[in-house]
């Protein structure tokens, strides 16, 4: 006599490979209810960028399964009477999925866990996005976790390296034998109805798990050695790997990428320490559930943060006056990504020289980035205002221009993301204010007019933002 049917539910692991809640499910052999689910009972709704990713993912996952013989259903709704109806419908007795690690996930997970529990289904979860848990790894010298990253990644090195050598990745399953039923599925929607964005932001994407993995091979065969010197110059596309908004989606698991780095037999050890960070954000979300929106370090909760809406729109827009963080500003809009070392400048900017509130830039990458990370967004807004875990010290103030001169001395991203200021020589496009009249005029450029005055004057934002944390401080 045939099974009753096992529930595998998708959430941010949108992949084949490497998926346990997957291959517990095949292994059940029970035949399978694929599941997602666009739950409106999460705290947090889904940013529009992510949604524009998660749209194209879905469709990838949706098409990878079919190859497999499977059929993927989804719904809309909350989360627990979506499978308590699925589960009514179909006589399921055994429900599977990865873990996630923001509170209202755990809180709900834990309830929908025990309730299908109790009512004599087989439940398991499982470790689907990281390479250790976040309560797993704790200092020798006691405390629940390691609050500054380097001694943390050394511990969790120690670990991860032998436990994937032990258990590498998972394979895919061979076949997809899933339940047949008139369960009805919900189309995926998500693009966004009164943006300009949508398709134009993924247009240099390829979004799911074939495209995850290319792009590691393209990484790994190409710059992988080059990450340490290469990975702080924006204009250089294959600097870094580009791979969160694929890791972010789950379409590839960091023990995949651990291991392929690791099998290039290539110098992999700081590319690698960035995916450490990546864990240890997760480490700082999971005993911090409002690190989103608390700052760690309370004794900056007294900041007298700026009420400044036009200031925010202009940074927002790309708008300030400042070339370096204009682009970035812009490569997000445009893009859905921003260049990491740009958005330590572009977030320091509207922290420190606008003395506006993190979390209001927070709420913009949010909203923005295509790979938009609960753990990694807050954990690093928090780092470059001062309040987080091994934070920039907060006296540490960005140079918006000499940032630019360093990291972008030939002004080339410059003159991609802000094109009105193309022609002015490198000598003057990070600091076009200061061009001598008949400069500006012969590159076409015209200050308050085609291109702002800076928004605020670096000196002295500095100072005002050094008093406004010192005052917080109490020194
Ligand atoms: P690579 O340099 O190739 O690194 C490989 C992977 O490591 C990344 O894909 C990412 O998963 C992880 N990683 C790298 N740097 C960090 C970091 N500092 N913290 C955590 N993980 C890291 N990253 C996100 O994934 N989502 C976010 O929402 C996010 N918001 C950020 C906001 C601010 C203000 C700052 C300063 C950084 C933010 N980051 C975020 C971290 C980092 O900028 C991006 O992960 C990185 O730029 C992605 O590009 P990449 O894939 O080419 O990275």
């Amino acid at each position: 006599m045939s099974k009753n049917p096992a529930i595998v539910w998708f959430r941010r692991d949108l992949r084949l490979k490497d998926n346990p809640a997957l291959t517990a499910g095949v292994e059940s052999g029970r035949p399978l209810i694929l599941l997602f689910i666009d739950e409106t009972d999460a705290e947090r709704i889904t940013g529009a960028a992510k949604k524009v990713w998660l749209h194209y993912s879905l469709r990838s996952l949706r098409n990878d399964i079919e190859s497999k013989g499977g059929k993927l259903l989804i719904r809309q709704g909350p989360a627990e009477a979506i499978l308590d109806e699925i589960i009514e419908q179909s006589g399921a007795e055994a429900v599977f999925w990865n873990r996630r690690y923001e509170a209202d996930s755990i809180e709900r997970d834990s309830h929908i866990k025990s309730s299908l529990t109790a009512r004599g289904l087989n439940v398991e979860t499982f470790n689907g996005s990281l390479l250790t848990e976040p309560w797993e790894i704790k200092p020798k010298s006691g405390g629940d976790y390691f609050k500054v990253f380097t001694p943390y990644w050394r511990a969790a090195s120690h670990i991860i390296g032998p436990r994937i050598a032990q258990h590498p990745p998972l394979e895919v399953p061979k076949k997809l034998d899933c339940y047949k039923s008139n369960i009805g599925s919900d189309e995926i929607d998500w693009l966004p109805k009164n943006l300009d964005w949508d398709d134009k932001i993924i247009t240099d994407w390829e979004p799911g798990e074939a495209g995850a993995h290319k792009k590691l091979k393209t990484f790994l065969d190409g710059h992988v050695e080059d990450y340490e010197d290469e990975r702080n110059i924006p204009s250089n596309k294959s600097g870094t790997s580009r791979l969160s908004p694929h890791l972010s989606a789950g379409e590839i698991s960091p023990r995949q990428i651990w291991q392929a780095a690791k099998d290039s037999g290539k110098t992999v050890d700081k590319f690698l320490s960035e995916i450490g960070w990546r864990e240890f954000s997760y480490v700082l979300l999971y005993h911090n559930p409002k690190l989103a929106t608390d700052n760690f370090k309370p004794e900056y909760d007294t900041i007298d943060w700026r009420d400044d809406e036009g200031g925010y729109d202009a940074w927002t827009k790309g708008q300030t006056g400042y070339p370096f963080v204009d682009a970035g500003m812009r490569e997000l809009w445009q893009t859905g990504w921003m260049h990491n070392r740009v958005r330590m400048i572009t977030a320091s900017f509207l922290i420190k020289h606008m003395l506006i509130d993190w979390r209001k830039g927070e709420d913009w990458f949010w909203d923005t980035l295509l790979e938009a990370d609960p753990a990694a967004n807050s954990a690093s807004w928090q780092w470059v205002a001062g309040t987080g875990a091994d934070a920039a010290p907060y006296f540490r103030v960005f140079n918006p221009f000499s940032q630019g001169e360093k990291f972008d001395k030939s002004g080339d991203y410059i003159r991609e993301f802000v094109p009105e200021l193309k022609n002015l020589s490198n000598k003057y496009i990070h600091q076009p204010w200061t061009a001598p009249n008949h400069i500006l005029a012969q590159a076409g450029v015209k200050l308050g007019e085609n291109y702002p005055e800076p928004i605020v004057e670096h000196k002295a934002a500095r100072e005002r933002v050094l008093a406004a944390y010192k005052e917080a401080r109490g020194s």
